[in-house]
């Protein structure tokens, strides 16, 4: 890395991507969520996964491993996935009104037996809106009558397996769901049927259960090498602090703090921060960068562990005195040696200006 005459290869810089679950209510995006951190979480080390705030990380390592009967000599280029962890936070795709939105790409998760729903159409638009890639997963595929399951397979072999009336009703329903996405103005088709030369233009159907794991090794596989294909320049690391504020929390022994996603540069404790409060802009100093312990449960108390800086992309706590008012949903910025402090409180601001229309869930 010293190196200076070595042209570095872009891979060698890449972000993890970020990756948000979206969809009508009961389709499935808890479960889905659960099901790609499966047991691994519990099982600690096994899976590399990693709990952080707000979001949990995939490392390339354990995503080659669950994807490796899929057979497609992939290189992974991006360092890992981070997602999301609260679906039906849609609202984080839509409040920033400046840079990119949080999410680098979406899960649309719409149910095999409903088909598009509204707060799927919803989704759909916020993600056109925003520019947002995303891939859909049809989900509860093992709710087809007579289907017979495999925990994790992927789903191209898995469907050849079943009998001719699961798949004539898989075919049956795929092809209402292609034509209500073309009603919305989207073409879509299952993603391995998609023609190279049509890439970009229709979106990826992945089936998917997200009771049996049937379709996660392929969702996971499609989200890895789309997003590090697609969005090389999105994906390089930069210097430059761009974060979102998840959600604004009370903690013992930390006062209000602010649960963050890190989606590029770096954070350091003392940085000077601006993000955007209920009446005015929030000026203040990091007092602590916090990520839990690994291996303990979020929501246990105190277990977390302190970092002198931390590099995205990452979801991390932000202790620091003046939070109280603080917005989820919008930006924060790093003041920098160079910067003017009015501007950056400008920008801030500028936030609290944009229409916000948060899709409710239930
Ligand atoms: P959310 O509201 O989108 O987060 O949906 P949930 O994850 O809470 O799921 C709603 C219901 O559907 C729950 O009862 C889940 O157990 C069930 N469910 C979710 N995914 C699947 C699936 O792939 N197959 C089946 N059979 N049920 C599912």
């Amino acid at each position: 890395a010293q190196n200076s005459d070595a042209t570095p290869k872009p891979e060698q810089n890449l972000r993890s991507p970020i990756c948000c679950i979206m969809g009508h209510v009961d389709t499935g995006k808890t479960k889905l969520l659960d099901c790609i951190r499966g047991t691994n979480v519990q099982e600690g080390e096994a899976g590399g996964i990693t709990q952080q705030i707000g979001a949990t990380y995939f490392p390339a390592e354990n995503i080659r491993e669950r994807t490796k009967e899929l057979k497609a000599d992939a290189t992974l280029k991006v360092p890992g996935l981070l997602v999301i962890d609260t679906p039906g936070h849609e609202s984080f795709t839509n409040l920033r009104s400046r840079g990119s939105g949080l999410c680098d790409i979406a899960i649309l998760v719409v149910d095999i037996m409903h088909g598009l729903e509204p707060q799927t159409i919803e989704s759909l638009n916020l993600l056109k809106m925003r520019n947002t890639e995303f891939i859909i997963a049809l989900n509860k595929v093992d709710r087809l009558y007579g289907w017979k399951s495999r925990r994790n397979a992927p789903i191209q072999q898995q469907l050849e397996q079943q009998s001719r009336d699961v798949q004539n009703e898989f075919n049956m329903r795929l092809t209402q769901i292609i034509t209500q996405f073309k009603e919305q103005g989207l073409n879509t088709d299952l993603y391995y049927r998609i023609k190279p030369k049509d890439m970009g233009e229709t979106y990826f159907i992945v089936p998917t259960s997200a009771i049996t794991g049937e379709g996660i090794p392929d969702l996971l596989l499609l989200l890895v090498n789309w997003t590090q294909k697609t969005m090389v320049e999105k994906l390089t690391y930069s210097d430059e602090v761009e974060c979102t504020v998840l959600e604004v929390k009370v903690v013992e022994g930390h006062g209000t703090t602010i649960d963050v996603v890190l989606v590029n540069g770096v954070l350091h404790e003392g940085d000077q921060i601006v993000v955007c409060g209920m009446q005015a802009p929030i000026v203040t100093n990091i007092r602590a960068l916090l990520t839990p312990h690994p291996m303990k449960e979020l929501r246990v108390k105190g277990t977390y562990l302190h970092h002198k800086e931390i590099k995205a992309a990452q979801g991390i706590k932000i202790s620091a005195q003046g939070l109280e008012h603080a917005i989820a949903g919008s930006g924060l910025y790093v003041v920098g040696p160079q910067d003017d402090l009015d501007d950056i409180k400008e920008a801030a601001m500028e936030e609290v200006g944009t229409p916000i229309c948060i899709p409710q869930r239930d």
